[in-house]
């Protein structure tokens, strides 16, 4: 039996379009491997690493990482994924971060999340964080208490979830990643699952990567979450 040519694919969405939580589905049920440039630039800024230093300073004021820097980090990244199916989360975001990966590696498969900017807005400016324990609260969701639940401490938001910044990270968004689907989208590359409910886009999603990719989830196969 023939072997299936090895997943190259890259989700797309702007940020809070629930990337994240498709993206964990993904691995769950394919068994990719995923590599997401926001958890790489956490990470590094975690560590105080150069390229996590410089990081911060774009990041708290939503801009984007300048692309030579993203491209060398995210190319260096993926080389060490090797022979697996893999996935990329938030890179490209730019036309020239696409073509310096197209001249690396041959992408096959782009997912678009495509999410309306209202919804995404009242998304993340309604996340708001306990520093301390680490712990999430949405405050669309429950009533806006503004203190954590167990030290009745109060809950603050993250630099990147407050309104001017988000605000500023959809505008990033629209002048500068657009082009990057509609550069996929040229080359035929492009599956756009438009929604606003991550759990309603989802199935569409899992039947699109069935005709790639086995399910190697071990239960529930037939229902896919
Ligand atoms: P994310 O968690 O994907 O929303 O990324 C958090 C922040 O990291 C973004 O708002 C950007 O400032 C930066 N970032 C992540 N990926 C890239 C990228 N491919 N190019 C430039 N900046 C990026």
């Amino acid at each position: 039996m023939a072997v299936p040519p090895l997943l190259r694919a890259v989700i797309m969405g702007p940020p809070g379009s629930g990337k994240g939580t498709v993206s964990a589905r993904i691995i769950k049920h394919f068994g990719v491997k995923h590599l997401s440039s926001g958890d790489l630039l956490r990470d590094n800024m975690q560590k105080k690493t150069e390229v996590g230093i410089l990081a911060k300073s774009y990041i708290d004021q939503g801009q984007l990482i300048p692309d030579h820097i993203m491209t060398q980090l995210m190319l260096n990244e993926i080389k060490s994924l090797d022979q697996h199916n893999w996935l990329l989360d938030g890179f490209p975001r730019t036309v020239a971060q696409a073509e310096a990966l197209n001249k690396e590696c041959h992408i096959d498969t782009v997912i678009d999340l495509d999410v309306p900017f209202e919804t995404i807005k009242c998304r993340l400016t309604a996340r708001w964080i306990h520093p301390a324990s680490g712990r999430v609260y949405n405050l669309e969701f429950s009533p806006p208490k503004g203190i954590d639940d167990i030290t009745g401490e109060p809950l603050v938001q993250r630099d990147d979830d407050k309104p001017e910044t988000v605000s500023k990270r959809l505008q990033a968004y629209d002048a500068q990643t657009k082009p990057v689907l509609e550069y996929y989208r040229k080359k035929g590359l492009l599956k756009s699952f438009s929604g606003t409910e991550t759990n309603k886009i989802w199935p569409h999603i899992y039947a699109f990567l069935q005709t790639k990719l086995p399910d190697v989830s071990q239960k529930d196969a037939a229902k896919p979450r």
